[in-house]
C-alpha cells in the first residue's frame, strides 16, 4: 500500500461527466490498497473568467490591494472543483473529504498571485487517511501568515500536488492532463510530436522554464529539490484500463542520465510568446552601462531574461534585452523618461512582437555543432535571429513572434524529433 497524489488539469475536471470518471479512477486506485490524496484545479476557464470579471471592475494602474482581491476571486475555482469531487467520490461508494489551501493550511508568502508554498502542515490529511478516506485538497491557493488566500501563478496546481507529495513523502505524484505525456514539442504546433517515456529533471526544468506549459516551472523545481516520483499522463484513457498499465503509461521525470538519453543530442524545443524586447541605441560603449541600464530595471522588480550588447563604433554601442511582456510597458517608459536621457542614449526602442524558440537537451553538452545545426536550419527558412542565448543544455533564439511555428517544425524536423526512438 502507498500514499500516491493524484492532480487532475482544469480539461479533465471540465464537465460533471469529466468529473465523474476522475472519482471512478481515483476510486479505483483507493480500492487497490492505495491512500489517495488529489488535488484538482479549477474547471476548464473558470480561473479565465473569474480573473475576466474582476479586470471588468479593476482601474488601470494594479495596486497591491487589488492583488489580494484577485487571489481571493481566483482561489474559488479550486474550492468548487474540490466540493464536486468529494460528491462524486461519495457517489462511487467512498468515503471522502476536501479542503481548501487555509484548511490544510498550507502556507505561503505574501507575494499575490505569485506565492510561493513555505509549508505545508499534513496533520489533518494524514488523519483522514487513516480514517480510510480519500483526501481532496485545492489546487493553486493557499494562505499567508496573515490569514490572506494567496494562489501561486497560472498552472500553479500542478505545484500544489507536487508539493503535497513532498510534505507527505508520497510513493509518486501523478499528473494528469489533456495530453499523454510530454512531448518533444507542443503537440498543438506539431502534429508530428513524439511522446517521450522519460525525460530528465534537468530537461524538464529548462523545457518548463523555457515555456512548455505542461507542467509549471515551480512544480519541477520541487520535484527536483525533494525527489518525488513524478509523472505526466492523460486523464481521458477509460477509467477501467488496468491499473499497472495506467501506472506505467505517460512520461516518467527521471534523476539518471540514462545511455538512451545521451544519444538524444536534443530531447525538445520549448516556445515562448510572452517576451517583449527593449533596445537602448548610441550609448557610451564603457565600464558601468550595463548596470546603468540594468540596474534601474530590476530596482522596478522587473525581470529580465536575453541580453545582447553589440560591438561598439565610434565608443558607441546598442544594448538590447527581454522582459515578460506584462512588464514590456513599464520597462519602456522606464527607459525613455529616466535611463536613455541619464546614459545619453541616441534612441530607445521596443518590439513586442517577438518570441523565444529554444532547443533543449542533456546531450548538448557531449555535442558540438548543435547551436550551429539550428541557425542553418532557421536561415533555411529565411528566419532571422534577433538574440541568442546559451546554456550547457539548451540554446535560444530571439525572432519574429510570426515566424514561431515555422521555426519550430523547421527545428523539429532538422533534430529528426520524430524519429527517434526513446
Ligand atoms: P492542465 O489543465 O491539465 O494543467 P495544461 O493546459 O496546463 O493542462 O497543460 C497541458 C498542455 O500543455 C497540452 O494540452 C499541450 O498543448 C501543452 N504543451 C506544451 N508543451 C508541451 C509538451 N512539450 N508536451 C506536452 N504538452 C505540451
Ligand atoms: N486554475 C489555475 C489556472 O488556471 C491553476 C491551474 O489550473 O493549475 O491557472
Ligand atoms: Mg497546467
Amino acid at each position: 500500500m502507498a500514499l500516491i497524489v493524484h492532480k487532475y488539469g482544469g480539461t479533465s475536471m471540465g464537465s460533471t461527466e469529466r468529473i465523474r470518471n476522475v472519482a471512478k479512477r481515483v476510486a479505483k486506485w483507493a480500492r487497490a490498497g492505495h491512500q489517495m490524496v488529489v488535488v484538482p484545479s479549477a474547471m476548464s476557464g473558470e480561473t479565465n473568467r473569474l480573473l475576466g470579471l474582476a479586470k471588468e471592475l479593476s482601474p488601470e494602474i494594479p495596486t497591491p490591494a487589488l492583488m489580494r482581491e484577485l487571489d481571493m476571486i481566483a482561489a474559488t475555482g479550486e474550492q468548487v472543483s474540490v466540493g464536486l469531487l468529494a460528491i462524486a467520490l461519495q457517489a462511487e461508494g467512498m468515503q471522502a473529504v476536501s479542503y481548501t489551501g487555509w484548511q490544510v493550511p498550507i502556507k505561503t508568502d505574501s507575494a499575490y498571485t505569485k506565492a510561493r508554498i513555505e509549508s505545508i502542515d499534513d496533520e489533518r490529511v494524514r488523519a483522514d487517511l487513516a480514517a480510510g478516506k480519500v483526501v481532496i485538497i485545492t489546487g493553486f491557493q493557499g494562505i499567508d501568515s496573515d490569514g490572506h488566500i494567496t494562489t501561486l501563478g497560472r498552472g500553479g496546481s500542478d505545484t500544489s500536488a507536487v508539493a503535497v507529495a513532498a510534505a507527505m513523502k508520497a510513493a509518486e505524484c501523478l499528473i494528469y492532463t489533456d495530453v499523454d505525456g510530454v512531448y518533444t514539442t507542443d503537440p498543438r504546433v506539431v502534429p508530428e510530436a513524439r511522446r517521450l517515456h522519460t525525460i530528465t529533471f534537468e530537461e524538464m526544468l529548462e523545457m518548463a522554464s523555457l515555456g512548455s506549459k505542461v507542467l509549471q516551472i515551480r512544480s519541477v523545481e520541487f520535484a527536483g529539490k525533494y525527489r518525488v516520483p513524478l509523472r505526466v499522463l492523460s486523464s481521458f484513457t477509460p477509467w477501467d484500463i488496468d491499473i499497472d498499465e495506467e501506472a506505467r503509461s505517460g512520461t516518467l521525470i527521471t534523476f539518471e542520465e540514462d545511455v538512451k538519453m545521451e544519444q538524444a543530442v536534443v530531447s525538445g524545443i520549448a516556445f515562448n510568446r510572452d517576451e517583449a524586447k527593449l533596445t537602448v541605441m548610441g550609448v557610451p560603449d564603457k565600464p558601468g552601462i550595463a548596470y546603468q541600464i540594468l540596474g534601474p530595471i530590476a530596482d522596478a522588480n522587473i525581470d529580465i531574461d536575453v541580453i545582447i550588447q553589440n560591438v561598439s563604433h565610434d565608443g558607441k554601442t546598442d544594448f538590447s534585452f527581454t522582459v515578460h511582456r506584462n512588464d514590456y510597458a513599464r520597462a519602456l517608459d522606464l527607459l525613455k523618461t529616466q535611463v536613455g536621457p541619464a546614459c545619453n542614449a541616441a534612441q530607445v526602442v521596443g518590439d513586442p512582437k517577438i518570441c523565444k524558440v529554444s532547443i533543449v537537451g542533456i546531450g548538448m553538452r557531449s555535442h558540438v555543432g548543435v547551436a550551429s545545426k539550428m541557425f542553418r536550419a532557421l536561415s533555411e527558412e529565411g528566419i532571422n535571429i534577433q538574440m541568442i542565448s546559451t546554456s550547457e543544455i539548451k540554446t535560444s533564439v530571439v525572432i519574429d513572434e510570426k515566424y514561431m511555428e515555422l521555426a519550430v517544425r523547421a527545428l523539429h524536423k532538422a533534430f529528426d524529433l520524430e524519429l527517434q526512438t526513446t
